[in-house]
Parts: structure tokens; C-alpha cells; sequence
């Protein structure tokens, strides 16, 4: 019987197990169904450079216009998976057909979290996740424009970012004590407040949205304490939640994503998952997580399509992002690898200053440890160091303790703190 392999999602996970598939000799036939009417294309540009308009639309592509047809691949653009049968080992796709498979990789990625607001559906308020998302605020971006950016996560402060370099006059409303404090932890979140307020952006922490006001159009954001704030553009930043639909309907295993052992394969044996939507068991940090990282998009779709091929796959990479968030003094460009979410850790350790200067960039490592144990570390503005900080983060999951003092000091070489 022929190989049918189809893999349902265009993002970059989709795209990366379509690339390894055939990279791994697979000759049977590949289709991947994308609901977006573009090839698959990478979405940090999004809220960076393409925002900012200072790189084009050709250069988010995960691949060229005639990959697909090259390695004989079948794109589906505008082609959304309705169902899948796992018994029947069918997919229904939303221009009728029905397609066999023999391997099912499931790739949905994730969708921004709806703004649970009176007058959330007012012209004005955007979300940030497709390129057609970006088309449409990139260009309300404008000096004096007032933006508010409700929630400061990754998405919400890159976008704060783009709005003040394009002069607007820019407010973060965050429901937290501070912006990204649920990953950071306070001490680390308080380095992006600052970087932030450094940059004229307006920090409101510990507010939530109440309700948004206009006619049509929005005009005013009132917040829970009573503040009104005018706005000529809302973009809402308040998280993602996995595209699950297809994998319950399936009567696949599902908790905060699809349920995945270390080899990404579902409760199905011919069901993967990867990218944003997959809640994959990680081997180094014992426990089920849902990365919804670039990083993680990419990686895991090269397992889970060496998965599906029959390859023994154990995917253990340590979780990784990064961002980049302005792009004169003071600025941050950072990456952070490992895992320790507030409350997990008991102690920071900053390895140089992260003091936010207004005419200078801060250039540190953070380090988040438990019992002397490396959980997590982000260089910021430092960078060739993140082979060192993943080798601690190995060791630390490992058990093995570092010298907190030695972490501290700019003088110890990281490559020697590694056990
Ligand atoms: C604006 C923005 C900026 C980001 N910046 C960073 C960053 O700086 N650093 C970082 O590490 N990460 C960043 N990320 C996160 C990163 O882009 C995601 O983790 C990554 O895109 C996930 O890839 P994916 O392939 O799993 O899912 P997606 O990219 O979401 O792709 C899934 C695709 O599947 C399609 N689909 C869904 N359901 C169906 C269906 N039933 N049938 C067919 N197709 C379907 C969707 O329409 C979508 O096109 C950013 C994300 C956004 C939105």
C-alpha cells in the first residue's frame, strides 16, 4: 500500500516535517493542508521587522514559491482539515474531499485568545497572528497614533516596540503586577518594564480591560479601576490557545494541547503532533509542556516527521526563545533557554548589570536556579553563550549544582561552570 502522509497545518512545524520527510528519503506522498491562503511562513517577522516594514513579505516564507512543487509535496492553501477519522484513517478537508492516510500529523498551531470584553468587536481593535493581522495594523502604526497594547506578553511588548518606533504614542495595559512577570519572575520582567518605560511606552500593571467604548469605531479603553484611556487602535496580546478542535473531535487524548509522548506520537499510534499545538512529554524536565515558540515549531516538526518515517525519535531539546525589542538605545535583543516558571525557582542570579540606562543597552545573563540548580538562563544583549547556558540547564534538571558566586562573576568563563 502507498505511503499517504498528510500533515495538517501550514506553519513552520508543518512545513519543517514536509522538509524532513523527503530529506529522509520518504517516497510516498505528502499533502499538507493549510487554512491560510499562504504557503507556510514564519510569524516572529510579524510583530518585528515586517511590522516595522523593514523586511518584506517575501522574506517570511518558510520556503521558496516552487519548494512545494519541487519536492513534489501537495499544498492545500485555503484548505482547512474539517475531521479526522482515526479508525478510517480519513481526513475531511473544507473543499469536500476526503483524504486516506496512512501517517497524520497534526500541526494546527494556536489562535490569540479573544479580549472577554464588552466591545471587543469594535473596528479598531486588532490581534496579532497572521501575516493578513500584521497587513492590517502595520499600516495604523503612525505618529500620534494612540495605541493601546492589552497585555504585555512577548507579543503585546514587541508590538509596543513597532508602535513607539513608529512614533506613536503607546499604553500597555497588563492584568499582572508587571509585563511578563507570569514567565520572568519579577526580577527579570522589571529589566522590560523598564526597557519600555525607558522608550516612552505607558506601563499599567494590575488593570484589566472592563470595557471598550466607540461608535464603530473604538475610541476609549475603560479599565476595571475606573480609568479611561483614549484610543485611536486596541491590539490585544493576552495568549494563544491551541488549535484542539480537530484532535477532541478524533477522540484524541487532549489536556492544555495534544497529548504526545517524547517521540511526539499521540494516543494514536498514526497521530502526531508538533509545534504550538502538541503537549509533548520532555524527557529532561520530566513533565508534559506546550512550547509556543518558534524554537519549538521547527525542531519539533523535524522529530515528529522522523517519528511518523518509523525513526526512534526522543525529542529533548531544551525549550528556547527569543526576542527583539527595539531597535535604538536603550534596547533588548535576548534569548532564554530552559524552564522555570515563577514559584519553581528560589533564586536569580544576574551575571553582569541590568539596569536600564536611557543613552545605553544592558547587556547581562539572568539565571534562574532552585537548591543551586540551573533551571533557566537568558542572555541579553551577550550573546554566542547559549551552548554554556543549555549545558548548565542539562546539568542543573541533572541535579548537579554551580557556584552561585561563580555564575555571578564575568571573570569565570561560563564553559568552566559546566559539569
Ligand atoms: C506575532 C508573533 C510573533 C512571534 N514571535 C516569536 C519570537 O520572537 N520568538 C519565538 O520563539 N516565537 C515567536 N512566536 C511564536 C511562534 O511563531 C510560534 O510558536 C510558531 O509559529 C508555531 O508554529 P506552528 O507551526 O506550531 O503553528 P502556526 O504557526 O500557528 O501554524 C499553524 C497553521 O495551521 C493552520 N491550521 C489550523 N487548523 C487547521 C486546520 N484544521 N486545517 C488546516 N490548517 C489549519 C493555521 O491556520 C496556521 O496557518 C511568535 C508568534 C506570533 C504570532
Amino acid at each position: 500500500m502507498e505511503d499517504l502522509f498528510v500533515i495538517v497545518g501550514g506553519g513552520l512545524a508543518g512545513a519543517m516535517a514536509a522538509q524532513t520527510l523527503r530529506e529522509e528519503g520518504f517516497a510516498g506522498r505528502i499533502t499538507v493542508l493549510c487554512a491560510e491562503d499562504h504557503r507556510p511562513y514564519e510569524r516572529p517577522p510579524l510583530s518585528k521587522a515586517y511590522l516595522s516594514g523593514s523586511a518584506d513579505r517575501e522574506s517570511v516564507f518558510v520556503h521558496p514559491d516552487g519548494w512545494y512543487a519541487e519536492h513534489d509535496v501537495t499544498l492545500l492553501a485555503g484548505v482547512r482539515a474539517t475531521a479526522v477519522d482515526p479508525q478510517a484513517h480519513t481526513v475531511a478537508t473544507s473543499d469536500g474531499s476526503l483524504l486516506r492516510y496512512t501517517k497524520l500529523l497534526l500541526a494546527t498551531g494556536s489562535t490569540p485568545r479573544p479580549l472577554p470584553a464588552a466591545g471587543a468587536d469594535l473596528d479598531g481593535v486588532h490581534y496579532l497572528r497572521t501575516v493578513a493581522d500584521a497587513d492590517s495594523l502595520a499600516p495604523r502604526l503612525v505618529e500620534g497614533a494612540r495605541v493601546v497594547v492589552v497585555g504585555g506578553g512577548w507579543i503585546g511588548l514587541e508590538v509596543a516596540a513597532a508602535a513607539r518606533a513608529a512614533k506613536a504614542d503607546v499604553t500597555v495595559v497588563e492584568t499582572a503586577a508587571m509585563p511578563l512577570q507570569r514567565v520572568l519572575g519579577r526580577e527579570v520582567a522589571r529589566v522590560f518594564v523598564d526597557l519600555h518605560e525607558a522608550n516612552g511606552v505607558r506601563v499599567i500593571s494590575g488593570a484589566s480591560v472592563r470595557e471598550l467604548l466607540g461608535s464603530g469605531r473604538v475610541e476609549t479603553v475603560k479599565l476595571t479601576d475606573g480609568t479611561q484611556l483614549a484610543a485611536d487602535l486596541v491590539v490585544v496580546g493576552i495568549g494563544a490557545q491551541p488549535n484542539l478542535e480537530l484532535a477532541v473531535d478524533a477522540g484524541l487524548d487532549v489536556g492544555d494541547g495534544v497529548l504526545a509522548d517524547a517521540s511526539l506520537r499521540t494516543s494514536d499510534p498514526d497521530i502526531f503532533a508538533a509545534g504550538d499545538v502538541a503537549a509533548a512529554e520532555h524527557p529532561m524536565l520530566g513533565r508534559r509542556v506546550r512550547v509556543e515558540h518558534w524554537a519549538n515549531a521547527r525542531h519539533s516538526g523535524v522529530a515528529a516527521a522522523k517519528a511518523m518515517l518509523g525513526q526512534p525519535v526522543r525529542y529533548d531539546r531544551v525549550p528556547y526563545f527569543y526576542t527583539d525589542q527595539y531597535t535604538s538605545h536603550p534596547s533588548i535583543g535576548m534569548e532564554y533557554a530552559g524552564w522555570a516558571l515563577p514559584g519553581e525557582y528560589d533564586e536569580v542570579v544576574f551575571r553582569g548589570d541590568p539596569a536600564v540606562r536611557p543613552d545605553a543597552s544592558p547587556e547581562f545573563i539572568a539565571f534562574w536556579l532552585k537548591g543551586g540548580c540551573v533551571l533557566a538562563g537568558m542572555n541579553v544583549n551577550v550573546w554566542d553563550v547559549q551552548e554554556n547556558i543549555q549545558a548548565l540547564v542539562r546539568a542543573g534538571y541533572a541535579g548537579k549544582q554551580v557556584d552561585p558566586k561563580k555564575l555571578s562573576d564575568p571573570d569565570v568563563p561560563l564553559s568552566e561552570l559546566v559539569p
